[in-house]
């Protein structure tokens, strides 16, 4: 499953964007969001998952409805890179 959610924790310190090999978290209307077309889960680059290393409050968690094997992930990394 990609980590799709960041919960109401989050504070905004801006630690997680760049750090995300797929350029997956952006920040609209004052809020970070993660495009699950774009999460790996870090599958690919990392062996675990960088915004949920560097997130303060641990406010990123996966989404229960998005169930991606890890083998999909990896698809979905050489499909965003080329
Ligand atoms: S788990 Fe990795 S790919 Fe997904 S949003 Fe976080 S840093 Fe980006
Ligand atoms: S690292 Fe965590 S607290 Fe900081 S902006 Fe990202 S989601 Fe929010």
């Amino acid at each position: 499953m990609a980590l799709t959610i960041i919960t109401d924790d989050c504070t905004s310190c801006d630690a997680c964007p760049s750090v995300c090999p797929n350029e997956a978290i952006s920040v609209v209307d004052s809020k970070y969001i993660i495009d699950p077309a774009k999460c790996t889960e870090c599958v690919g680059a990392h062996d675990e998952p960088q915004c949920v290393t560097v997130c303060p409050p641990d406010c990123i968690i996966p989404d229960p409805n998005c169930k991606e094997t890890p083998e999909q992930l990896m698809e979905k990394y050489h499909k965003l890179h080329g």
